[in-house]
Order: C-alpha cells, then sequence, then structure tokens
C-alpha cells in the first residue's frame, strides 16, 4: 500500500522516510535504465547529465539511511511514541497498513533494524502488526502464551537489543487472557501447558492481594512482574536499561476495543519493582 505525503511527514517516522528514499531510488534506477536501453536507438538520449546526477545523489541519500542508522535515530522515547501512534491510528480506523509493499519486501531481504521488540501473548486476537500500524521490519515479535518468561525468549529479546539494535521492549499482556485464567483456576491440562500456569502463578499470588477482579488483576501483575524481570536480567537487558540504550515498559491490549493501555507505573525506570 502506498503512503500519502501527509501521512508521511505527519508521522515524522524515519523509518518511513528511509522507505521514501529506496522508493524514489529505485524509481531512478528504473528510468535510468530505461534510458540507457533507448541509448541505442537515439543517441541524444545517452548520457543523461540531469539523471545521472539525480541516481548518485539519492544513492548517497540510501546509504546514509542505512538501516542501521535508522535504528540509531530511533530514541527509546520515539519508539513509545511511533507504537502509541499507530495504535491510535488502528483504534480510530485510520491504519495506514505502512511498509507491506513489495519495495519493502525487497529493500529487507538482506538486513532488518526493528525499532521496537514485543514480548507478546501468542493469542490470535492480537496481530502486533496490526494493533501498533507497523509494517514489515519494524517489529521483532516474541510470543508465548501468557507472555511467560523463557530462556529461549531472553535470548530472542537480547538478539534484537544488541544485534539488531531495537530500542524498545514492550511486554504485552491482554484482557480475557487464557492463559492467565487457567493460572487462576488450575485446571488440569496435557501435556506441557503446565508449564505456562506455572510461569504465571506469582503473578496471580500478588493479585490475591488486591481488589476487584482477580484474573483481571492478575493480567496486569503479569505484566508488571515481567516487565521487572527483562529490567533484572542480566548481562544483557539490566545493563542497556541501566544506560539508557533501551527502555522497558508493560502493556495490556483490551480486546473490547483494540486499545493498548500503556501501565503508567511501568513508563518509568524506579518503578518497575513494586
Ligand atoms: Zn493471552
Amino acid at each position: 500500500m502506498q503512503i500519502a505525503n501527509n501521512q508521511i511527514f505527519a508521522n515524522n517516522n524515519p523509518i518511513i522516510r528511509k522507505n521514501i528514499f529506496i522508493k524514489i531510488y529505485f524509481t531512478i534506477n528504473v528510468l535510468f535504465n530505461i534510458e540507457t536501453e533507448s541509448n541505442k536507438y537515439n543517441p541524444t538520449l545517452k548520457n543523461q547529465p540531469i539523471l545521472m546526477f539525480a541516481q548518485v545523489l539519492i544513492s548517497c541519500l540510501v546509504l546514509f539511511q542505512s538501516p542501521i542508522a535508522q535504528a540509531q535515530s530511533v530514541t527509546p522515547e520515539k519508539a513509545l511514541q511511533l507504537l502509541r501512534e499507530g495504535n491510535e491510528r488502528f483504534c480510530s480506523g485510520k491504519s495506514t497498513r505502512p511498509r507491506q509493499d513489495s519495495v519493502t519486501v525487497r529493500m529487507l531481504a538482506k538486513s532488518q533494524a526493528p525499532f521496537a521488540i514485543i514480548m507478546g501473548c501468542s493469542d490470535s486476537r492480537v496481530p502486533n502488526e496490526i494493533i501498533f500500524d507497523q509494517g514489515l521490519g519494524d517489529l521483532f515479535i516474541v510470543r508465548t502464551a501468557g507472555q511467560v518468561p523463557a530462556a529461549a525468549s531472553f535470548g530472542s529479546i537480547e538478539f534484537a537489543d544488541r544485534m539488531l539494535g531495537a530500542k524498545l521492549i514492550v511486554v504485552l499482556g491482554h484482557t480475557s487472557c487464557g492463559a492467565v485464567s487457567a493460572a487462576v483456576q488450575r485446571p488440569e491440562v496435557p501435556g506441557h501447558i503446565v508449564h505456562l500456569i506455572n510461569e504465571i502463578k506469582p503473578a496471580v499470588e500478588s493479585a490475591r492481594k488486591q481488589t476487584g477482579d482477580l484474573t483481571h488483576n492478575a493480567i496486569y501483575e503479569n505484566v508488571r512482574l515481567q516487565v521487572q524481570k527483562l529490567r533484572e536480567l542480566e548481562p544483557v537487558l539490566a545493563k542497556d536499561q541501566r544506560e539508557g540504550k533501551i527502555k522497558i515498559v508493560g502493556a495490556v491490549y483490551h480486546l473490547d476495543n483494540g486499545r493498548v493501555e500503556f501501565l503508567p507505573d511501568t513508563l518509568t525506570e524506579a518503578q518497575a519493582k513494586k
């Protein structure tokens, strides 16, 4: 899907700007190649200086706007803003579905630079790129039922942090989460499902101390505890968070209206330990 110019600059999104440079680059290349092919039959088209200059100029811009440079240019705060704005577009029915075209597919074939990591629930009703209105290459997503912590998840997150340059980690729970409900109700479950329940038990126990609906409170506690766990995870995430290289926040997606509620008490560094 093409992006309207007003959306491009209203978003002020450097990742979107990079795509524009790439698209212009491809367009210039196509034009240049056509003219070059035509040279065989029309000598007047030979060595079009303006076209050549434009190609060199755009090439320089593309190189300057490399994926790594882009990832480094997005601050943790900017990454959070991009997700907030994307969810706002989604909720208001104004999704732009950016960077989901064949040019972006080709551009990302050899590298990626996601600006955010989502550690979320596997629930089919919480498709991350859709609810945040993002595109290919934007989000590095680690999903398990109940977004429970696991060594493989930690390694994946650290990889996206250190190797891909992501600047924000969002622990994303959601309302009516079946995994959290199971941890509350403790039904007999087959196979490995019990591992999910065991990982969510601490959140349930914490929620029992609160007033109100136990499952609802456990969903929020589960997010908070996982934010805390990631912030304390040595040697990579804890260090990078202390140094301000990455921000770790918690959020709950509301199934009934599509809104992502970023938890205020996870938006500052000190509050993670409650
Ligand atoms: Zn869930």
